[in-house]
């Protein structure tokens, strides 16, 4: 059967990403199925669906490499205050609530993020989903596959997992640990439901244990063991404060704990590193190793900045990540790009200099894309999956920008609603509008699972200022 075509005619312009960074003024794409056929001027007359991008930016969708959707209903609580409290006095506040989420609220919170990701231009997520207990059992993946079904995105599941008892000296209530034959077990069931590892897939499992703290070394090691045999990436939290207590446990620091049991590699991706030293970077940074910066959290909880550039001539794949909302309190990658720049200029006159913002973009696409392991997207090329997201130009508040499209959105903060997404050659988000689903409804839905849930239980939402 013959696919069928989108042409996209007569965009003002196309930011591609591509290896000579080329940008088409006034040009098409061509669209075939998943895939991008073409770009240039004038391409053909023949299509099946012609979408109008006149006055329009196009741009490839940002890849979200670092998140915990579970987190979502946990946001605006100014009585678990991230930025006024200590990490230790936050976990032990917070787990109050994550240990009696369910897999209602797992699917709610997760479609609620998955949204505010699309709007915002986000067409691959990765998530960093740890949050198992005895109302969730196995099934928060399962109803998140669900969810990225709805919404339309490219979703990539990390299955976590803390395996450590508070017995042992783990930060993690007792009825949130699970083993780690329970976690291997559950990583390879979903990995024959839902691991697609060929061009253009909407769904893959990525293996991923919470954090070296609070989890047992075999459940590093077995991961290892499992992804390797499989073919599959790995992921974990590294370098966001936990070296004190790795050194005064295991005598070394976190990453070279994480090296000794074979957790380093292309395969392998980390989240924040604020902590990590220069020749931490260039260990990173030889074993192809990437780090997703998460720029939110780091300013809420008023950790180092990354000093970009030193990472990068070392080697160090820097891609983006929003991060869990309890940390966050929002999904949006535009808004982590701005965030991300400005937190660079900051420190450019002692660090010799700030990465451009068309380099952020690229660590939000290019990188992204290299992070999760996939040669199919992050760019707008031919043969690359149909991935992208517009802007309108002729907005009045854009006036007096357009000169420069790559450099535009983390420079102005163009941060609000992009006007459409498509993902995979489908338009998913268009004028304002969720395609296919019944936007108010899912909300009503979700407003009344987190109070039943979440809100009613919980002192924290009670005591509010
Ligand atoms: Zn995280």
């Amino acid at each position: 059967m013959e696919e069928k075509t989108i042409l996209i005619r007569n965009a003002k312009a196309i930011v591609t990403c591509d290896e000579q960074d080329r940008v088409y003024a006034n040009a098409d794409m061509l669209i075939r199925g998943p895939k991008i056929a073409a770009i240039g001027q004038n391409l053909t007359d023949s299509y099946d669906t012609c979408i109008d991008a006149s006055g329009k930016f196009v741009y490839p969708g940002l890849i979200n490499t670092h998140h915990h959707f579970f987190q979502t209903f946990v946001r605006n609580l100014t009585t678990i205050d991230y930025p006024n409290m200590t990490v230790p006095e936050w976990i032990s506040k917070i787990y109050q609530i994550f240990q009696i989420i369910d897999d209602e609220v797992i699917y709610y919170s997760s479609l609620t993020a998955m949204a505010d990701l699309v709007k915002h231009g986000c067409t691959t997520a990765f998530d960093h989903q740890y949050c198992y207990t005895k109302a969730t059992g196995k099934r928060p993946v399962d109803r998140q596959m669900e969810a990225a079904a709805q919404i339309g995105i490219r979703y990539h599941a990390g299955r976590g997992a803390n395996t450590l008892p508070p017995s042992e000296g783990s930060s993690i209530p007792e009825n949130m640990v699970e083993t780690t034959d329970a976690f291997i077990r559950d990583c390879d069931r979903l990995v024959s439901l839902y691991h697609d590892p060929k061009p253009y897939s909407m769904s893959q499992i990525v293996p991923s244990p919470c954090q070296p703290m609070n989890c047992y070394g075999d459940t590093f090691a077995e991961t290892v063991r499992f992804c390797r045999d499989k073919g599959l990436r790995m992921h974990t939290h590294l370098g966001e404060g936990e070296n004190e207590f790795m050194e005064a446990r295991f005598g070394k620091r976190t990453l070279e704990y994480c090296a000794e049991l074979g957790f380093i590699g292309p395969d392998v991706w980390i989240a924040h590193g604020w902590e990590l030293t220069p020749e931490e970077w260039e260990v990173l940074g030889r074993a192809g190793t990437g780090v997703s910066h998460c720029p939110t959290p780091a300013i809420l909880g008023g950790f180092p900045i990354l000093p970009m550039r030193e990472m990068i001539a070392r080697g160090v794949c820097i891609s983006l990540g929003c991060d869990g909302s309890a940390t966050n309190d929002g999904s949006s990658l535009l808004d982590a790009m701005r965030l991300a720049w400005m937190m660079q200029c900051f420190y450019s006159k002692e660090r010799g200099g700030s990465v451009s913002p068309y380099e952020i973009l690229k660590m939000a696409t290019v990188n992204g894309a290299k992070t999760l392991g996939r040669d199919d997207l992050g760019s707008l090329e031919p043969e690359k999956g149909a991935d992208l997201f517009m802007i309108d130009a002729g907005k009045l508040e854009l006036t007096g920008t357009l000169h420069d499209p790559k450099n535009l959105l983390p420079r102005a903060g163009v941060t609000g609603c992009v006007d459409l997404t498509m993902v995979n050659g489908r338009v998913v988000f268009e004028n304002g509008e969720l395609k296919g689903v019944d936007e108010y409804r899912l909300a009503e839905e979700g407003e009344r699972v987190c109070t039943r849930v979440l809100r009613n239980p919980c002192d924290a939402f009670h005591h509010l200022v």
